[in-house]
């Protein structure tokens, strides 16, 4: 997984194995996610070095799919470099909750906690060291739990 041979990449574009569920338009297969999958588990079962396609294929390509303009998803190249920078998304908040020097959100003791009662933080937006999905999805059961024992205590 962690090696990139260019000339695999290509060998698995031509055969078809890169893009397999996006639109021919788009130069891709329309082929379903079964397919893909049988495809993709064949691969890391002989330990195929597929990391340099890997994000392109799942989630870049995906992406611009969905959200770029038609002229960008026409745009014939060899390779896509997306940067979206650091910044947390959290202006909205800006002078409402406690933010660090860098803009995340402040959580008070290892809790998802804010310096609001009753707001709770998860996720990307008070993390700015793991910033992954299983983190975003922890802290977020954790932001879960924390509100439902705020609700109770409104209650008691
Ligand atoms: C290209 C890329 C590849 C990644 N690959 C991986 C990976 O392989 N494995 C992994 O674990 N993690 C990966 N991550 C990180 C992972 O996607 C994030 O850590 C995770 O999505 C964070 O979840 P979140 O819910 O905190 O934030 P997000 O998923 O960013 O969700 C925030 C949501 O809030 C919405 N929103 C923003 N502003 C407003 C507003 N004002 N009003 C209402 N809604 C608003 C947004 O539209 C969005 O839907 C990747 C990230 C990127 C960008």
């Amino acid at each position: 997984m962690t090696t990139h041979p260019p000339d695999f990449s290509r060998r698995c574009g031509r055969a078809g194995f890169i893009g397999m569920t996006w639109p021919t338009s788009y130069g891709g297969q329309e082929r379903s996610f079964l397919e893909r999958f049988v495809v993709t588990e064949e691969m890391l079962a002989v330990g195929a070095p597929v990391w340099a396609h890997w994000v392109a294929d799942r989630q870049s390509g995906p992406v611009l799919i969905r959200y770029a303009t038609d002229e960008v998803r026409q745009e014939p190249c060899d390779g896509v470099f997306l940067a979206i920078g650091h910044v947390p998304n959290t202006e909205l908040f800006d002078a409402v909750l406690d933010l660090d020097d860098q803009k995340y959100i402040r959580t008070v003791d290892a809790s998802s906690r804010t310096s609001i009662a009753g707001v709770f933080a998860c996720g990307d937006v008070q993390d700015h060291v793991y910033r992954q999905a299983i983190t975003a999805a922890g802290t977020g059961c954790m932001a879960a739990m924390d509100a439902e024992k705020y609700l109770e205590s409104l209650a008691a």
